[in-house]
């Protein structure tokens, strides 16, 4: 009797605690703008099922300590049952430990204590001993107290088997077993431990869509993130989620170039700052603006985060916040300037690309007599040689006789103004074109330029326009799906492709370039970072023009050329204008010989050759 009331006792201080420090949290997230969505619950639990039930993203990113933390989860959820009955023992409410289930049950999960055990003194050796650089620079206690806690959950539970549970020894193994658990609920919350309680919600939460920006209404008055209390509930939620497992730290481009920016450190400190409790501190004080615009929007953050973090809405969050008060950086100013004369980023005339457009022999969209729009975006529109490797695919659609036009005239899609945080540039420009589109009965609209397809697919359709935009590569493959060059292995030409991260990561296609590639008699040396984790070139987010001399540490895209170079293979394949134009200019930086060629021109060049 007096065991069960300080049971009790225990109990309810431990627990008091554990619920004192989550009603902080449920707090905060409860005072910040709902941005909870559960659209797409099909998907969601998909996703649930094999990023939480079966761990795919932790293991696949990292085979060997994600499988051993799989080992500690799935031993988690094995114990949860038997926990709890220890808990209605202890507490006197009910005995069900002497029911010859239990009995069953607390065999059948001997083998989960054995994986759980194996799976946390290699987490902790690993934490304390190999000390991966994404984990931060200094061993965190608190992790080794937590490691030493699961491990000595798992001893006393198997210690259980071989003891009386009568004996003074079997009783003090029971107690020890049960206080450590009271402790361990005591201290999650305020650790990244929290995780286990939480990442479940976030990822069942978490966009469907990489990089989701919903639109501002300037109605409501909304004018991005200035200050924590403008923070959405998910971004709360995310910040109390992070496991400080560093992976966005180590695959975001702008940390590998060694900048300051960092996407663990600004969930750490949103986190912080949160818990500081001053709801009112503005949000450039806490990151630093310098880092916010250090962001190419490459995604590689939020899409390796395995407990469902975005990070996406908080850095353009901040920078929406930031150009509405006037705060942008000055090399943006001058781009802004030509999206409002000219609606490009270049700021040039339209006789330009009406010459393009004429040169090419190119007619006017007509869906009486078109199957698609060819949508030719800022880049297809001004820049020579990008126009080029647009020749090179109108050449393809034309021998296979696809009849396709394009518009009279084309805004920007609006792509660098919304990443840079100028919603009310990219509204007008995202609505001017989706007034264009329906005037010319567009159904279906084929480009080149990966930004292009992420912000007239995904963007665009934030204002219920729906149309179906395919990249150039996807388009091409499928069309020459029974055409191939008859190349032996030994001829075949050795060539990288360096996968876009708006075409690879955002979009998804990453086999289709190679299965063109392919077929046409490449080798292809795959560079490190590619597919859908692909290392960015440096030209997202706006920062194609920013003031490369005044950018700290090395340029990410001199970072990606010799990524590409290490590969051996002398010609780089591109398949975004952008990625074509950053990437040349780190090898005329590096003075290398190496040959950049458009997917479509490697393609059109093999088609002709036949
Ligand atoms: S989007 Fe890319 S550049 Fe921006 S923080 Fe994430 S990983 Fe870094
Ligand atoms: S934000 Fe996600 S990926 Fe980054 S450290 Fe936290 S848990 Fe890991």
């Amino acid at each position: 009797m007096t065991a069960t009331i300080v049971f009790w006792l225990l109990f309810i201080a431990f627990i008091g605690a554990f619920a004192a420090q989550v009603a902080t949290r449920v707090r905060l997230i409860a005072a910040a703008p709902n941005t909870f969505n559960v659209n797409d619950a099909g998907f969601r639990i998909g996703r649930w099922l094999t990023d939480v039930l079966f761990q795919r993203k932790t293991i696949v990113e990292r085979p060997v300590a994600g499988f051993m933390h799989a080992l500690v989860f799935w031993g988690f959820l094995a114990f949860a049952g038997y926990t709890s009955i220890e808990f209605l023992y202890g507490l006197g409410i009910v005995d069900l430990t002497e029911a010859r289930w239990f009995h069953a049950y607390r065999l059948f999960i001997a083998p989960f204590a054995t994986g759980v055990l194996i799976g946390i003194l290699y987490l902790l050796i690993r934490r304390a001993f190999v000390r991966p650089v994404g984990l931060g620079d200094h061993v965190s206690i608190e992790s080794i107290v937590i490691a030493l806690f699961i491990a000595t959950l798992m001893v006393t539970y198997l210690l259980a088997f071989r003891l009386d549970e009568h004996s003074a020894a079997g009783r003090a193994n029971w107690w020890i077993h049960m206080l450590v658990i009271l402790a361990f609920m005591a201290l999650i919350p305020a650790s990244k431990h929290f995780h286990l309680v939480l990442s479940p919600v976030t990822v069942f939460l978490k966009s469907p869509e990489l990089g989701n920006l919903p639109n501002l209404d300037f109605e409501k008055e909304q004018v991005g993130l200035e200050t924590l209390k403008d923070l959405g509930s998910k971004s709360v939620l995310d910040a109390f989620t992070c496991v400080e497992c560093g992976r966005c730290q180590v695959n975001c481009p702008a940390w590998g170039a060694g900048k300051e920016l960092n996407p663990k450190a600004i969930i750490l400190q949103t986190q912080d700052a949160l818990l500081e409790g001053n709801r009112e501190r503005k949000l450039g004080e806490i990151y630093s603006e310098k880092v916010l615009w250090q962001c190419t929007t490459c995604g590689a953050c939020e899409n390796q985060c395995p407990v469902g973090i975005e990070h996406l809405p908080i850095l353009i969050g901040s920078r929406r916040g930031l150009v509405s008060n006037g705060d942008a950086p000055e090399y943006l100013g001058a781009m802004y300037n030509n999206l409002e004369r000219r609606s490009n980023i270049w700021g040039l005339g339209y006789d330009q690309r009406t010459k393009f457009v004429t040169s090419a022999g190119l007619e006017t969209f007509d869906p009486a007599k078109h199957d698609v729009l060819v949508w030719l975006g800022c880049a297809g529109s001004f820049d020579a040689d990008f126009q080029k490797s647009l020749k090179s695919m109108f050449s393809i659609l034309m021998r296979k006789g696809v009849k396709f036009g394009v518009l009279s005239k084309e805004r920007c899609t609006g792509d660098p103004a919304k990443r840079t945080g100028n919603e009310y540039m990219y509204q007008e420009l995202a609505n001017g074109n989706i007034e264009d589109f329906k005037a010319a009965g567009v159904k279906k609209i084929v480009t080149s330029c990966p930004h292009c397809v992420k912000t007239i697919g995904a963007d665009y359709a934030k204002f219920g326009y729906q149309v179906e935009i395919v990249h150039s590569s996807v388009f091409v493959n499928e069309l020459l799906a029974d055409t191939r060059s008859a190349k032996a292995s030994a001829e075949r030409d050795a060539v990288t492709y360096h996968d876009p991260c708006y075409l690879g990561r955002y979009a998804g296609t990453v086999d289709e370039p190679r299965e063109l590639l392919t077929r046409f008699g490449a080798d292809i040396k795959e560079p490190e970072r590619n597919r859908d984790n692909p290392y960015c070139c440096g030209a997202g987010g706006g920062l194609l023009f920013a003031d490369k001399e005044e950018e700290p540490g090395s340029r990410i895209s001199d970072v990606r050329f010799k990524q590409l170079q290490a590969t051996g293979a002398n010609t780089v394949v591109t398949a975004c204008p952008f990625c074509s134009i950053m990437l040349k200019g780190a090898q005329a930086s590096a003075g290398a010989d190496t040959q950049f060629v458009d997917l479509m021109t490697f393609v059109d060049g093999k088609l002709k050759s036949l």
